[in-house]
């Protein structure tokens, strides 16, 4: 989509760090990681949340978390485990509009997230 930061990234317009990609998605480093391991998992197409990508393609929702998993796996993380995190809208702290998935690793995470 037209002027969206996560589209660029995925198009290769925008720099980013790549880490893991396939025909339907791609993962990057966050560039404010809030651990040792913070990647973004999105789909290559636009989709502004986790509600419209489950109202509209709900089976590549489910292939977004096989994704999560793969990135986790390709990061080191299966041992200590990790957590995924979907923002939604204002209230879920969400500021991007292009849906993605956190995965944070490499150090205990604490609950309930602030
Ligand atoms: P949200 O708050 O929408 O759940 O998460 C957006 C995330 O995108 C934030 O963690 C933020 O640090 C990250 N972010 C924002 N702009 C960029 C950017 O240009 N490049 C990268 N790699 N991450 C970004
Ligand atoms: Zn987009």
């Amino acid at each position: 989509m037209q002027g969206c930061l996560f589209c660029g990234i995925a198009e290769g317009t925008v720099p980013a760090e790549i880490v893991w990609s396939d025909d339907e998605f791609v993962a990057f480093r966050d560039i404010d990681p809030q651990a040792p391991v913070h990647v973004l998992v999105i789909p290559r197409h636009h989709a502004p949340d986790l509600a419209a990508l489950s109202a509209t393609d709900a089976a590549q929702a489910g292939r977004l978390l096989a994704a999560v998993a793969a990135v986790a796996h390709g990061e080191g993380l299966d041992g200590g485990g990790y957590r995924t995190v979907l923002n939604t809208g204002v209230d879920g702290g969400q500021t991007v509009s292009h849906v993605h998935a956190h995965v944070l690793g490499g150090r205990q995470m604490m609950w309930p997230p602030g």
